[in-house]
């Protein structure tokens, strides 16, 4: 199945079905862009001995790489430039990148910088990576710690999503995906919520049909708020934050030991909690019920969640993007599918969080 979206500002392909790489490669054989290496993350490798292969068959060089959460450094994005000086690319020269979203983001970022952008070609291998990351175009890596504070916004050429890669993801990895899936119901879409709360067991066992539909209505949902915002300035574009300045310090502050979904799994709890107190809602017991029917922090050991000092958790904080002087500017969720903007003082929002944290996680 074949579906294309095209982001007007930007005009990108965007594929999603089985055996996708097929349509990819016809769409590189009549790019304008000499197709020149191709980076392939290691988990992915691992569980598809053939994708190199196939890619071979496209790009000039294909390479081997690590990937996860502990290899989104600016090391890495050198590296991969280095790579690219080495085969003299130029700008007519595009590099690809299957992986998760941290190899993504920071192959992303290092296509944005390499003489000052080359084509970008996204092959999302995991269900965080198909919904979320891959689209939009935010690159980054992470610094000292810090999440995603080095980057660039950057569009790819192409985003070729293959389900095919969903059935080898581990557990762990699949399930914390789900955090960003829900995200949407929460903030965008209750009608979409509410798929998501009744097919949950297909989606958790990854049925393909429901897979599918999840994916589709995910990419959706973010593109129309992407498209009417694409550099986040108009405030539209922050409600795609919602639970992730907890969820980053988390993130952070767990020295990444927390995957990116189950940190924001947990900072939309936490997040939600401290917004219930300030607005007098409840929205808490809607969230926390669902994220826990999907067992997305099944293998989270909360303990050490909370041992996180307050010092670092509140430095982390401190250092997000959205925070404007001594307040930080935060979607806050009014009702399911309902929010708005709003800039809470900053010490308070980490206080009352990371007091939340302790007592209530
Ligand atoms: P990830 O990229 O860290 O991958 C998780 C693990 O899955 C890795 O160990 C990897 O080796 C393995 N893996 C990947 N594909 C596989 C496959 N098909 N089979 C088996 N194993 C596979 O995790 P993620 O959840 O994809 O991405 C999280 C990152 O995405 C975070 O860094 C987050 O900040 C970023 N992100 C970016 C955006 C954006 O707009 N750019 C949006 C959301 C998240
Ligand atoms: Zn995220």
């Amino acid at each position: 199945e074949l579906k294309i979206t095209i982001l007007d500002e930007y005009f990108y392909h965007i594929i999603v079905g089985r055996n996708v790489l097929e349509r990819l490669k016809d769409f590189l054989r009549t790019a304008y862009f000499n197709p020149k290496l191709a980076i392939v993350g290691k988990g992915v490798h691992d569980n598809f001995p053939n994708l190199t292969s196939e890619l071979q068959r496209v790009f000039e060089d294909v390479m081997v790489i690590e990937d996860g959460e502990k290899s989104k450094e600016l090391e890495t994005a050198l590296y991969i430039i280095e790579k690219l000086w080495e085969r003299k690319a130029s700008r007519w020269d595009a590099i690809a990148c299957a992986s998760g979203g941290s190899l993504c983001d920071t192959v992303g970022f290092a296509a944005s910088i390499y003489m000052r952008g080359i084509p970008f070609v996204q092959i999302p291998t995991t269900l965080l990576a198909m919904i979320d990351s891959s689209l939009g175009g935010k690159t980054a890596v992470n610094y000292k710690g810090t999440k995603n504070i080095i980057g660039s916004f950057y569009h790819p050429s192409i985003v070729a999503s293959d389900l095919r890669f969903i059935e080898t993801l581990p557990e762990r990895v699949y399930l914390s995906s789900l955090a960003e899936a829900l995200k949407y119901g929460f903030t965008l879409s209750e009608d979409y919520l509410s798929f998501l709360v009744n097919n949950r067991k297909e989606i958790i066992s990854r049925r393909d049909d429901e897979v599918m539909e999840l994916v589709l209505r995910a990419s959706k949902l973010k593109l129309d708020v992407v498209r009417e915002d694409p550099r986040e300035r108009k405030g539209i574009r922050e409600v795609l934050n919602y639970g992730h300045t907890v969820g980053h310090a988390l993130e952070s502050g767990s020295k990444y030991e927390l995957l990116h979904g189950e940190a924001v799994a947990l900072g939309m709890i936490v997040e939600t909690k401290y917004y219930d107190k300030i607005n007098g809602t409840e929205l808490d017991k809607i969230v926390s019920k669902v994220i826990s029917d999907y067992e997305i922090l099944k293998f989270v050991n909360l303990n050490s969640v909370c041992e996180i000092e307050e010092e670092a958790y509140t430095s982390y904080i401190l250092r997000d993007k959205k925070r404007i002087g001594d307040r930080i500017r935060v979607p806050v969720l009014l009702g399911i599918g309902r929010w708005e903007l709003r800039e809470l003082p900053v010490t308070s929002f980490a206080k009352e969080t990371y007091s939340i944290l302790k007592s209530e996680i």
